[in-house]
């Protein structure tokens, strides 16, 4: 690119920046995928630090966790739910790249996570992917690999039927309507490691537990969990 052609690149910047995904303030020039006001203001739960905190006792009695956790709390109508949105609907796959990153700097602080093997996020159902085009949670896992120098695989756990909306419904029926949607492949390549299971956005829990079923099933050592934000 010569000169002339920057300089009207860094013009149409100018008229049209990139806008922040989570308060809608243009961005400025090298701020990143998130405006620096927001990163510090973005509110954080410093889960990573207690080890008996919300996530966590959501499921106790439903899957042994090593760990659990997430970093922000989700709430409708905040800046959390406009990044989530853009992360998940607008195609904003580097805002999930850098949650990923954000989450991984703290799960470093965290001695529950020093020793993670593989990083494996919740899969999506393949027509759902096809028409999103991608997998939010991939993303996330991405930059958190990337912090943590730590693998991520897709290639393990795998989604195998859609499941239908079930927010009305019972617990006991979320869980068998979550039973068999996931399944594992090459189970033996997850011998004895520490896998951290990783997700957008906690809510009631059910797609994680179904996962981490699956997980507990094969001759892993222990399982963890890490998401972005947690819906209360
Ligand atoms: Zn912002």
């Amino acid at each position: 690119m010569n000169a002339l052609q920057r300089l009207m690149l860094d013009f149409v910047a100018l008229l049209f920046p990139e806008l922040c995904p989570a308060c809608g303030t243009g961005l400025h020039h090298g701020e990143g995928d998130i405006c620096l006001h927001c990163l510090f203001d973005l509110p954080y739960t410093d889960y990573h630090l207690h080890q008996d905190n919300r996530v966590a006792r959501q499921f106790w009695g439903r899957l042994p966790l090593h760990a659990a956790m997430a970093m922000l709390y989700f709430k409708k109508g905040t800046k959390v739910q406009h990044l989530v949105h853009h992360l998940k609907y607008k195609g904003r796959t580097a805002v999930g790249i850098k949650l990923g990153q954000l989450l991984a700097e703290r799960l470093k602080q965290s001695e529950q996570y020093q020793d993670v093997d593989l990083i494996i996020p919740v899969p999506l159902h393949p027509k759902k992917q096809k028409l999103r085009g991608y997998n939010q949670s991939e993303y996330i896992a991405k930059g958190m690999a990337e912090e943590m120098n730590i693998p991520f695989s897709t290639l393990h756990l795998r989604r195998l039927k859609a499941s239908a909306t079930q927010t009305k419904k019972s617990r006991y029926y979320r869980y068998e309507n979550m039973r068999d949607i996931f399944s594992l492949s090459k189970a033996e390549q997850m011998q004895d490691l520490h896998i951290l299971l990783v997700d957008d956005v906690v809510t009631t829990g059910a797609t994680l537990e179904a996962c981490g079923q699956v997980l507990l099933n094969s001759p892993i050592k222990k399982l963890s969990i890490a998401a972005v934000a947690f819906a209360e």
